[in-house]
């Protein structure tokens, strides 16, 4: 088969490569019919993801239909269409028992993290994926959700709406701010709705992003670049700051960013995966009562969003900017890359 194969910083290639067979009894074998490329993609390529070692296929979001069952598979079927979760769950061990599927400590690559497709073994961008653990980590799609919805179910906006806007503890009539208004930060924006906030203020660099950002509810919007952008945010409040502060960008400035513009007793939410330690200033801090909290999404809502998707309760068909055929991921890649540029959301690859 074909796959997406990371060969080391800054280098991919989409490879012929063995397909994938059953390992475990618990395993289900997918051939993917759509998947896409997610920020998190773009780190690894910078060498921002260790773990990641050369070989590796890459991807971790897809929606597919079932063409082989490990033996201890029956709730799943030859010809089911699912959705790939981004986080493997056992469903046995003690952190998946609590629901922290994030840190499910099943022996597959390596013990202790959830994430393991295009991590630590190989992921979705091909054209067939092995899933281990498949009973409890797929999710049968339901009649009349598309391949494009379901994808995005995958990661963004379970990631989004549990590390950005539950971690953020979101109440009704809080004032938001999402800094990085990528695919993430919109998911942020989108499910932070469900919680009443009064302003869902949306920063980036990016003023198309900014203005993306109003189609998934965003009230306001800043572009960082201004020099002004801070006293812009507080102009917003009541000059002490907004509520909660979501990062998803995955740089210290962006961290920093947020805790400025905070309220005492307010939360900063980190969503973004980082390269590179932050400096946390304590010293005028602690006195703050901020709350920060941060985290590797845990797909525990998935299936929650999943019904507000099929009954139309949450729009996510603004998140799909270009379409390609799984053939040119290369390109897909380039204009995903150059976002600023080609104003690419999601970009979904098809078989
Ligand atoms: P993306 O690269 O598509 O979007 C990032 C956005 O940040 C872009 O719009 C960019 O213009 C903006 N940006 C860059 N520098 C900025 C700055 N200085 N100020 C303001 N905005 C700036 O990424 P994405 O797919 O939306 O993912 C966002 C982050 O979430 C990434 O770090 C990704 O790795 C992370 N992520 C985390 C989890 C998790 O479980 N915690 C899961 C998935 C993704
Ligand atoms: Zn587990």
């Amino acid at each position: 088969m074909k796959a997406l194969v990371y060969h080391g910083p800054g280098r991919k290639s989409w490879d012929e490569v063995p397909d994938p067979v059953i390992q475990k009894p618990s395993d289900i074998i997918v051939k993917i019919d759509t998947t896409t490329i997610c920020g998190t993609d773009l780190h690894i390529l910078k060498g921002d993801v260790p773990a990641v070692t050369e070989g590796r296929i890459l991807g971790h979001e897809g929606v597919g239909t079932i063409t082989e069952v490990g033996d201890a598979i029956s709730t799943l079927k030859v010809g089911d269409r699912v959705i790939l979760s981004c986080v493997s769950a056992c469903g046995r061990c003690d952190y998946c028992r609590k629901g922290v599927y994030s840190h499910c400590r099943a022996d597959e690559g390596s013990p202790g993290i959830g994430w393991i497709f295009g991590h630590l073994i190989d992921g979705t961008q091909a054209e067939y994926v092995r899933v281990p653990f498949a009973e409890t980590s797929v999710h049968k799609i339901p009649e009349g959700v598309s391949d494009a919805e379901g994808v995005l179910l995958s990661d963004i906006l379970p990631t989004g709406h549990e590390i950005g806007v539950q971690y953020g503890q979101v109440k009704p009539g809080d004032v938001v701010a999402v800094i990085g208004a990528g695919p993430v930060g919109l998911a942020a924006i989108l499910t932070a709705g469900l919680y009443g906030p009064s302003r869902v203020i949306a920063i980036d660099l990016d003023a198309n992003r900014v203005e993306e950002a109003k189609k998934f509810g965003a009230t306001d919007g800043v572009v960082n670049s201004d020099p002004d952008w801070k006293e812009q945010v507080l102009a917003m409040t009541d000059g002490l700051g907004v509520d909660v502060a979501i990062e998803a960008v995955g740089i210290p400035q962006t961290f920093s960013d947020c805790l400025a513009i905070t309220r005492p007793a307010g939360v900063v939410a980190n969503v973004g995966v980082h390269g590179t330690g932050v400096n946390l200033p304590l010293d005028t801090l602690w006195i703050s009562n901020i709350k920060m909290t941060m985290g590797l999404v845990n797909t525990n809502t998935t299936d929650t969003l999943l019904k507000m998707v099929a009954s139309k309760k949450l729009d996510a068909t603004p998140f799909v900017s270009h379409t390609f055929k799984l053939d040119d991921i290369l390109e897909a890649y380039d204009v995903f890359s150059r976002a600023a540029e080609t104003k690419a959301l999601k970009v979904m690859l098809t078989s």
